[in-house]
């Protein structure tokens, strides 16, 4: 039996109001794009779709379906061992989509399809291909499976031309295999953003940790040097939150005060940028990073 812990109250969010906001609500309707912001009933909506007054638009797009061929514990995406097949018209409709949106900074990203023979990255490759074709200064990326490790298809996706090669740990190596897919693998997500980086092809790579899941700070110290072994650039830090009753239950809410002294800590230890905060989730704000240290 598992006790529900009361919800604190700095997991509310700001209301989303702004004009920028509500304009790309309705263009979203409009092309027809599946956004995790509001399929994941995201709480920063209002902040990165808001952007304005010299902050970057952000959103993170679903690409691939909306069926996952794995079953983690803290994900709420549909599940199924043959999904439905890839739109073959998808790298078209969503790259034209996209570019008229009016957007700084999208986020790729896709369900698992280990049901495919290429698990879906030339689909994926031609996304961010069209992408940049149709609109070059977009900064793109790209938050991807772990391809089971296979390097071909993961260096498909990074010579792609994204700007960012993200793929999460989402927990420490201790506690992966209860929560993640049993085909996941806490090395194997290391040894993915290992070779991304071996590929020189200048892009930076990014994971994402979820704490309030039962780990201890030694675990995630350890986790964080894992991460700097392999020149991981970017990290972000958010609370776990369980998102129905079936999924793994919260273990603990982590306080504002101790994301902070993570991203102290991470900071010290030489990622060049790091998110954290209880309501940070893998693309919060993504853009920022960019527009203060890439683009002048
Ligand atoms: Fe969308 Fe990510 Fe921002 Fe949430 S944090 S609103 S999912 S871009
Ligand atoms: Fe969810 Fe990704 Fe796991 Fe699929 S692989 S269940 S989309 S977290």
């Amino acid at each position: 039996s598992s006790k529900i812990l009361p919800k604190p109250r700095w997991l509310k969010a700001a209301p989303a109001d702004s004009e920028n906001y509500q304009r790309l609500r309705q263009t979203v309707r409009e092309l027809g794009l599946a956004t995790v912001c509001e399929e994941a009933r995201c709480p920063n909506i209002g902040e990165c779709w808001g952007g304005g007054d010299g902050e970057t638009a952000t959103a993170t797009i679903m690409i691939m379906g909306d069926t996952c061929t794995r079953g983690c514990r803290f994900c709420s995406v549909k599940t199924s061992r043959a999904p439905p097949p890839l739109d073959p018209e998808e790298p078209e409709k969503v790259s034209t989509a996209i570019a008229k949106w009016g957007l700084d900074y999208v986020v790729l990203t896709s369900v698992d399809r280990d049901d495919l023979e290429d698990q879906g990255s030339q689909h994926f490759r031609q996304v961010v291909q069209k992408l940049k074709q149709k609109k070059p200064d977009l900064l793109v990326e790209a938050l991807t499976p772990d391809f089971q490790g296979n390097q071909k298809l993961i260096e498909a996706v990074a010579t792609s031309g994204l700007d960012v090669y993200a793929h999460n740990v989402e927990t420490v190596e201790r506690l992966t295999s209860r929560v993640r897919d049993r085909r996941a693998g806490y090395q194997q997500s290391l040894m993915v953003l290992d070779y991304v980086k071996s590929l020189q092809t200048g892009c930076l790579t990014k994971t994402s940790l979820m704490l309030g899941l039962g780990e201890t700070d030694d675990d995630v110290r350890i986790t964080l040097q894992d991460l700097r072994n392999v020149d991981c650039d970017v990290l972000t830090f958010g609370q776990y939150l369980q998102p129905t009753k079936k999924h793994l239950p919260v273990k603990e809410y982590i306080t504002p005060e101790k994301f902070e002294q993570w991203r102290i800590e991470a900071e010290a230890m030489g990622f060049k940028y790091v998110a954290s905060g209880p309501l940070v989730r893998s693309s919060y704000k993504a853009g920022e990073f960019f527009l203060k240290n890439y683009i002048q």
